[in-house]
Formats: C-alpha cells, structure tokens, sequence
C-alpha cells in the first residue's frame, strides 16, 4: 500500500468508507484492509467472495468480515495495520483542510464580490443604460451561486466531522471483543506488553470455564455463547474494584486479568473472589425456563518478574491454571514464594 500515490489512496478511501458503512462494518485498520483490498482488487478470490456474501445476505457485516479476515488477511502485520489506520486518519485531516480552505475562498470572493457589485450598482443607475443594469443581475446572480457553493461546502464539512468522529470511536472496536464486549486479546497483548517493559509487579490471573464443551451439547450453542458473555461481564465488574484492573477474553471459555501492580496475596483474593461469583451465577435456560446447572472456572495466577520474558509469564499461569484443573477444577492455583 505504501508504494500507492496519496491520490490512488484517497481514491480508494472515497469508495472503501461509504462500502462498509454500507455493510455495517466498523471502521477499524483490520476491516479497513480487507475492504481496501476488495475496493483495489488487489485479492480477486476475496473479491469474489464479498460479492457472494453480499448477493446471499443482502450485506457482508462484521462476523463476515472477520471469517474473511482470518481466510484472507492473516498474515497482515501489526505495523500494516497501523500504517492503513495513519492512511485514514490523514485523508479524513486532509479532506477537512481542503474543504476548510475552499470554504474560506468562498467567503472571500463573496465579500471583495459584494463590494464591486454595490460599486457597479451605483454606476448603473448613474448611466441608466440596459447592459450596466444586466451586469449588475449576472452579478447577484453569481453572488448566489458562490453562497450555494459555500452551503454544499458546509455540508461536506459537517460529513467530514461526522466520519472522523465515526474513525475515531471505530479505532477503539479494534481492541473489543465482538461477543462479549469486553477486551480482546489484540489489548491484552498490547497490555501485558507494557506491564512486562515496566518493573512494576503485575498479576497475571488465567480463568478458564471448567467443562464447557458439555454446556454447548447439553443446551445448544446460543446458550453456550450466553454464559461465555455473562462470565465475561463478571470479571469486568469485578474488576472495577481494583484500580487499573482488566480483564480480556483470551479466546474461546478462556479470560485474562491483569492487576497492575497488585501483590500476589491480593491477587490469588481477587481470584477466588471472582472464582465464587462465577460458580453463584444463576442462569435460565430460556427454552425449559430452569436453571442451568452452575458455572464454575479453574484459575491460574502468576505474578510478573521483571526480566522475564512474556512468554515465560504466560507460560507460568498457564501451568497454574492446569494445575488447577488437576486439582479438581473450581479452584485457584499460584505459586506462592
Ligand atoms: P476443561 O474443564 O478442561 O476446560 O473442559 P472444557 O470442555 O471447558 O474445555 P475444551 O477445551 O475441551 O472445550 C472448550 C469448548 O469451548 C470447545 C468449544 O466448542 C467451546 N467454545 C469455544 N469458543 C466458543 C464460543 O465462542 N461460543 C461457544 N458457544 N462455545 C465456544
Ligand atoms: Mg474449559
Ligand atoms: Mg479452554
């Protein structure tokens, strides 16, 4: 993309924005590539597919998009995306500036305008002659024309506005998960990054759902997706009792939270804490009207060591959240010094 012209790109913008507000699609770097491929033709196979989706469902919206993600633009890197992101947010600048600027010309030609036309007017009546008094209604005439110009230039402003506002709240779907509404392992990534640069002691606590699979069998998938977003909106409460707490779907029945330089005793606390709310959560099966048999999770806590690397402290609460299985499931495992 970086080898396009800024025009080729702006070009591309005009067509791709329009599409996926079209389809409903959030403005993020990641949907953005792949409609930007769609918009340059760049990968006909998925070309093709949109078309096909789109012919089917009447739109291609984002669950679609993300199948299509994962099939087409996986291996796009994170610097890409944050290049194609750059690329937006400086067409939105640029187009704001360029219809900023063709508003301030037209308010000029309108004032230096309006002075002539008031000194020719004066020069019309002096002479009295038909073509001074024809010159005088081409005049007003433009006149109005520069003022409708400078309304449609209005408008254009005000959809600038509107899409950078749309970019900009879009920018922060990117680091959402789409089921659960909570943070998505992209932002745990990027979290747990800078957590681990830092000296600070953080927490890193695992939650897996303890035999999942068999809920999704006994009660059907929507249910299954159901708890997965109940348990979800748990640990996000109960993360709100601790300053800078977070919590993350990592993928599937399995969350993170990070507790920021949080003691480990204080962490493995808010662990079962957060463990006990899980396993009292009471939810109905819509179809019989009775309650689902409970919720438990199995934890994993680890607390960061600086020097080590992120991979090892994942690794750590991992081997803790196992170990919990191990031991029965509905319960917390850490390494206590
Ligand atoms: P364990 O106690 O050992 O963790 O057992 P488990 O059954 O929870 O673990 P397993 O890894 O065998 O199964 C996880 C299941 O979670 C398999 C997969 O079908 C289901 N799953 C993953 N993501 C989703 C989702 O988004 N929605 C639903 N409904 N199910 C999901
Ligand atoms: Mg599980
Ligand atoms: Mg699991």
């Amino acid at each position: 993309m970086s080898s396009r012209s800024a025009a080729k790109i702006n070009q591309y913008f005009r067509q791709t924005i329009p599409m996926m507000v079209k389809n409903n699609v959030p403005i993020t770097p990641p949907y953005y590539t792949l409609w930007y491929s769609y918009t340059s033709g760049d990968i006909p196979e998925l070309s093709t597919r949109i078309d096909d989706i789109v012919q089917r469902l009447g739109q291609c919206d984002r669950y679609m998009c993300d199948v299509l993600l994962e099939e087409f633009v996986v291996d796009a890197a994170e610097d890409t995306l944050a290049q194609v992101q750059s690329s937006i947010n400086q067409v939105v600048k640029s187009l704001h500036a360029s219809t900023e600027s063709a508003m301030s010309h037209a308010d000029h030609l309108n004032q230096s305008m309006s002075a002539d036309i008031e000194k020719l007017s004066q020069e019309a009546i002096q002479s009295n002659t038909h073509s001074a008094y024809k010159l005088v209604s081409i005049a007003r005439r433009f006149i109005d024309k520069t003022e409708d110009y400078r309304t449609q230039l209005e408008q254009q402003n005000a959809e600038i506005q509107a899409l950078k506002a749309k970019v900009a709240e879009t920018e922060k779907q990117l680091f959402i998960d789409g089921l659960t509404d909570i943070n998505n392992r992209r932002k745990f990534n990027d979290d747990i990054a800078l957590y681990t640069a830092s000296a600070d002691k953080t927490c890193l606590v695992m939650v897996d759902i303890d035999h999942f699979k068999p809920f999704n069998d006994e009660y059907g998938h929507l249910l299954g997706d159901k708890i997965i977003q109940t348990v979800a909106k748990t640990l996000e409460q109960s993360c709100i009792q601790i300053p800078g707490a977070q919590a993350y779907r990592f993928g599937g029945e399995e969350f993170a939270i990070l507790l920021p330089n949080a003691n480990l005793k204080a962490a493995i606390q808010f662990a079962n804490d957060v463990r006990e709310r899980i396993s009292r959560l009471n939810l109905k099966n819509k179809k019989t009207g009775q309650s689902i048999r409970p919720i438990t999770t199995s934890v994993g806590v680890a607390q960061f060591q600086p020097g080590e690397s992120l991979e090892a402290l994942l690794e750590r609460a991992d081997q803790y959240l196992y170990a919990a299985k191990h031991a029965g499931r509905n319960c917390v495992r850490a390494a206590v010094a």
